[in-house]
């Protein structure tokens, strides 16, 4: 199940809002990032409440980046 905020931005690859404890949020955050800042934005998203782990968010940064349109 998407979130709201992933279903926009499915429609609108300009939209970015984030919900820190959806993984598909997170991942599109990190992807979305510059290499240099990710391990800043992993950290970020690793100090809210909620937020899933750093490995499952990697895991799905990977499909992100690989995913065929
Ligand atoms: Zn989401």
């Amino acid at each position: 199940m998407k979130c709201p905020e992933c279903t926009k931005a499915d429609s609108d690859w300009t939209h970015d809002v984030y919900r820190m404890q959806c993984l598909q949020c997170c991942a599109r955050l990190v992807a979305a990032a510059q290499p240099l800042h990710m391990e800043t934005i992993l950290q970020k998203i690793a100090s809210y409440p909620g937020a899933p782990g750093r490995d499952a968010i990697l895991e799905c940064v990977l499909q992100v980046l690989t995913k065929t349109p």
